[in-house]
């Protein structure tokens, strides 16, 4: 089989292959066409490419020849009619946000995979492109949230004066949180972090974090390890002790999520204006609403002096990593799809194939897409 990948749509950096994961993909017994320049964002060059085996051709010839699209976002509308019927294509599509291209997978009967539709066992760690996109962005969440601080993060005892450390607050303690924790601990700041399950509470203190328990929280078994929507005396209480600890807080890193939900507001207005001039907020739930009830997505406003950043595609600045780490999630993702022989042989019976299947022959097959669709 010959798969293909494209330069992504601007402002995206990342690209779907590396040469590293090209060899591997090469080694199952396919070919590789690429669009020439596809990986120059990621500082990965044409010349390497070609060195791992890999086709350069333009984007019309990789998509006429490929039986196979590996993508960060998949393909635009427009290119269909070139790329043709019956293909596989492979990416973090997103589809609920990206209508038009379902429209097109569907017409054009595309076998469509789509990584956040992955199931979060561990047998599916190694394919898991929400968490190693996850790992990126709470690293470079706080990185962000340091330029914009008018403070240093570490204590510093000089001639000049003894400095304090930053107060960092973590809302939610999953990947991206945690991650925020270890990068704002490694400079230095104290953190404290709330979060819904308890079974964080572990994780937060073995990191150096104080974990902030608020009495009262709804845990489910059945939602296999994640957060669920919370009950009103709960948010009210959760609300409260959020605000006692936001208005000491020189940064506030936001990552509180729960699936297939708009992202809890955690934050306030009023919870804003009490915070201290200069502060930061970093909302990586910015694209889901936001947990700060100010945060623009994909915007930096300032509000009676805190820098509120909803701006937070940091995959695509950490591209040259965001890229290798991505890209080793695909391959071991592709591995699934082909046989020995390197045709395309999706394993149907693979819970892994069944659950990431968001198209086939001309229909939406995931069921969870299928329910939010029809909510
Ligand atoms: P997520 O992005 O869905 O949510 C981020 C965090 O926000 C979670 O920790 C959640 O509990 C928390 N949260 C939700 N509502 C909140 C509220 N009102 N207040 C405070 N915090 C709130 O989380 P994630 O990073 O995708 O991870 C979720 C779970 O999936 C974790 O249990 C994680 O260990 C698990 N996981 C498993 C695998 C795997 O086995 N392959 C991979 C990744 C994650």
């Amino acid at each position: 089989m010959i798969i293909g990948f494209l330069k992504e749509k601007a402002p995206e950096r990342r690209v779907a292959v590396s040469p590293e994961t090209a060899k591997s993909l090469l080694a199952m017994k396919t070919q590789i066409y690429m669009e020439s320049g596809a990986g120059e964002e990621a500082c990965m060059f044409d010349n390497d490419y070609v060195k791992a085996g890999v086709k350069i051709a333009t984007r019309s010839e990789v998509l006429a020849s490929s039986d196979c699209i590996l993508s960060v976002h998949g393909i635009l509308p427009g290119e269909f009619d070139i790329w043709g019927n019956g293909k596989i294509l492979v990416g973090h599509l997103n589809i609920l946000g990206n209508l038009p291209l379902l429209d097109k997978l569907i017409t054009y009967k595309t076998t469509s995979f789509s990584l956040d539709l992955l199931p979060r066992t561990t047998i599916a760690q190694s394919m898991d492109v929400l968490s190693s996109m996850a790992t990126v962005s709470g690293y470079k969440a706080v990185l962000d949230a340091a330029m914009h601080l008018p403070r240093f993060f570490p204590m510093f005892m000089t001639a000049s004066g003894t400095i304090k450390p930053a107060r960092v607050l973590i809302l939610g303690a999953g990947v991206a949180g945690l991650q925020a924790l270890a990068t704002s601990r490694r400079l230095g700041a104290v953190v404290d972090v709330f979060d819904v399950r308890s079974a964080v509470k572990e994780e937060v203190q073995s990191l150096g974090g104080r974990f902030i328990e608020v009495p009262g929280a709804v845990e489910k078994r059945e939602a296999g390890g994640y957060a669920v929507e919370q009950q009103e005396e709960y948010r009210k209480l959760q609300s409260k002790m959020i605000h006692n600890y936001a208005i000491k807080a020189d940064v506030i890193i936001c990552t509180a999520q729960v699936p297939g939900k708009k992202a809890p507001v955690l934050i306030t207005e009023e919870t804003v204006e009490s915070m201290l001039p200069g502060s930061v907020i970093v909302d990586l739930s910015a694209p889901n609403g936001g947990n700060c009830a100010l945060t623009v997505n994909n915007s930096i406003i300032t509000h009676n002096e805190v820098v509120i950043i909803g701006k937070v595609n940091y995959p695509s600045w950490i591209s040259m990593d965001a890229s290798r780490m991505f890209s080793t999630n695909l391959t071991n993702f592709a591995r699934l799809l082909i046989d020995t022989e390197g045709n395309p042989a999706p394993d149907w019976n693979d819970e892994i194939v069944k659950y990431t299947c968001l198209t086939h022959e001309g229909k939406i097959v995931n069921e969870k897409m299928i329910a939010a669709f029809k909510e």
